[in-house]
C-alpha cells in the first residue's frame, strides 16, 4: 500500500448473513477440511507471531530484500514445495500441488520495508539502516508486510498439511518492493508479472491478496467491490514561453501565468466534467519549478502531479481532459504545453463476480458482522498488476488493537505505526479459507 487510509475507517457495517446460504453446499469431508484449516492455524499463531517478529526486527528496502527472502525459500523448501527465487530480484514463489485435480490459485504477500525509523517501544524494533537512493536511512516495516509474510507462511504450512487432499495447485507468491524500486530499476508485481509468475509454470487462474490495517480493528475484514484502491500515474507539463524582462512582458510569452491557468484549468477536470457519483478521483499538482530571479520572466516552467481514478475509463479521460487543458490554455496564452503522462499502478479492481463468490467464506470465517463493505481509497498498491492479467480479490485485515479508535493510533508510513499481532490468525484463515473454499465450488462445477 502507498498511502495510508484513513477515511477506511468510516466504512459502512453490512449484515449479509445469508449470503452463506449462496455458496454451493460445502460437503461433510470438504467442511473437516476447513475446520482442520481452522484448528491448525490456532494452532500456528505462536510460530507466526514469531516469524513476523523476526521480519520486523530484519527489514529490507525493496529490491534488497535478500535475508527475507532465503528465510522465506527455506521454510517453503522444508515443506516440501518446488520453489523459485529470484524472481523479479529477490521474489520467492513456492509451487504446491495438491493430491486431486482442480484450479491454481495465487496467494501473495508483498515483503519490503520502508525508509522509515521505527519510534515503537519494543523488544524486536527495528535498528536497521540503509541507503536509500544515495540517502542514509533508517528501515521499518512501516506498511505491515512483515505480518504479510508471516501470514502466508502460516497458510502455505498448513496448505502443505493438507497436500494430499488439496484439490488444486497453489502458487505463494512473495513479491518484492511493492512500495517502489530504487530510481532507475524495475521492480514489484509489474517486474513479477512480466518475468511470467501467471503464465510461466501453474498458471494460476485466480489470485487473492490482504493488507493489514493499523487503523482497523482486530478481527475484522473490509472489502471493496470493483474498484479498491486507485490508479496512480504521474503527470509533467512543460510550460514553454519566451523569455523576456519582468518589465516588458508584452515582449515575450510569460509562462508563469499560464502556468497558474492551467493549474486552475486542472482543478475543474475533476469538479466539473467528471462524473463523481460514478467514483472518486483525483488531480493534485504537487511541484512547481520555474524562474531565477524577479524581474525576468523566465523560458519555461515545469509543473508535476497524480492522477488517481477508481475505473479505467474514468482513469482514460481524466488523462484526455489534463492534455486537452493544458495545451489549449497554453495556446490561448500564446505558449506551448508539453505534456507527459507516466502511468505507474493501475485500478486494484476487485473482480465483482469473485468477490461475490467469496463473500461467504469471509463472513464463515470472520463472522457476518465483522465483514465490512468499505468505500474505496485513493492510495494505489500494486497488486492492480495481477489483477489486470486474472480475476483476483484483495481485502484489509484489522491490525489495531480492540477498545483502540483509528485516530488515536498511528496510520501506516510512519515511525509509530504499530499492528497488534493477533490480528494475524484472521488472516492466516482467511487465505486457507479463500483457497478451498474457491477450489471446492470448481469442483462443483
Ligand atoms: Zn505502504
Ligand atoms: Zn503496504
Amino acid at each position: 500500500m502507498k498511502q495510508s487510509y484513513t477515511f477506511l475507517q468510516q466504512a459502512l457495517p453490512l449484515c449479509l448473513g445469508l449470503g452463506l446460504l449462496i455458496l454451493a453446499p460445502v460437503t461433510a469431508q470438504d467442511a473437516k477440511l476447513l475446520a482442520r484449516a481452522h484448528t491448525m492455524a490456532d494452532k500456528l499463531e505462536p510460530k507466526v507471531i514469531e516469524w513476523r517478529r523476526d521480519f520486523h526486527q530484519h527489514p529490507e528496502l525493496g529490491n534488497r530484500e535478500t535475508r527475507t527472502a532465503k528465510k522465506i525459500a527455506a521454510h517453503l523448501k522444508a515443506l516440501g514445495m518446488e520453489v523459485q527465487t529470484g524472481v523479479a530480484h529477490t521474489g520467492v514463489v513456492g509451487i504446491l500441488k495438491g493430491g486431486k485435480p482442480g484450479p491454481v490459485v495465487a496467494l501473495r504477500a508483498d515483503i519490503d520495508g520502508l525508509p522509515v525509523t521505527e519510534r515503537v517501544d519494543l523488544p524486536f524494533a527495528s535498528k536497521a539502516k540503509s541507503t536509500y537512493n544515495g540517502q542514509k536511512v533508517g528501515v521499518m516495516h512501516a506498511c505491515g508486510h512483515d505480518t504479510h509474510i508471516a501470514m502466508l507462511m502460516g497458510a502455505a504450512e498448513i496448505l502443505a498439511g493438507m497436500q494430499k487432499d488439496l484439490k488444486g495447485t497453489v502458487k505463494f507468491i512473495f513479491q518484492p518492493a511493492e512500495e517502489g524500486s530504487p530510481i532507475g530499476e524495475e521492480g514489484g508485481a509489474a517486474l513479477m508479472v512480466k518475468e511470467g509468475v501467471l503464465d510461466k509454470g501453474p498458471k494460476p487462474e485466480v489470485i487473492f491478496g490482504l493488507h493489514i490495517n493499523s487503523q482497523t480493528e482486530v478481527g475484522t475484514i473490509k472489502y471493496t467491490p470493483e474498484g479498491t484502491m486507485a490508479s496512480a500515474d504521474i503527470f509533467r507539463i512543460k510550460v514553454k514561453g519566451k523569455q523576456v524582462h519582468g518589465a516588458y512582458p508584452w515582449s515575450g510569452v510569460d509562462p508563469i501565468v499560464v502556468s497558474a491557468q492551467i493549474i486552475n484549468g486542472l482543478q475543474t477536470i475533476i469538479s466539473r466534467q467528471t462524473e463523481l457519483p460514478e467514483a472518486a478521483a483525483v488531480i493534485t499538482v504537487g511541484s512547481i519549478h520555474g524562474g531565477v530571479r524577479n524581474n525576468i520572466i523566465p523560458e519555461e516552467v515545469l509543473l508535476e502531479g497524480t492522477i488517481r481514478a477508481l475505473n479505467v475509463d474514468m482513469q482514460k479521460k481524466l488523462h484526455e481532459k489534463l492534455t486537452l487543458t493544458a495545451t489549449k490554455i497554453a495556446e490561448s496564452g500564446g505558449a506551448v504545453a508539453e505534456v507527459q503522462i507516466i502511468p505507474q499502478t493501475p485500478v486494484t479492481y476487485n473482480d465483482p463476480k469473485l468477490t461475490e463468490k467469496m463473500l461467504p467464506t469471509l463472513q464463515a470465517v470472520a463472522g457476518p458482522d465483522k465483514v465490512v463493505l468499505a468505500k474505496a481509497v485513493t492510495g494505489a498498491e500494486d497488486f492492480a498488476f495481477y489483477q489486470e492479467k486474472i480475476p483476483g480479490l484483495f481485502l484489509f485485515v484489522g491490525g489495531m488493537a480492540k477498545g483502540k479508535k483509528p485516530e488515536e493510533v498511528a496510520p501506516h508510513h510512519t515511525p509509530d505505526f504499530f499492528i497488534d499481532e493477533s490480528g494475524m490468525k484472521l488472516g492466516v484463515k482467511t487465505l486457507t479459507s479463500l483457497t478451498l473454499n474457491y477450489m471446492e465450488s470448481k469442483g462443483k462445477k
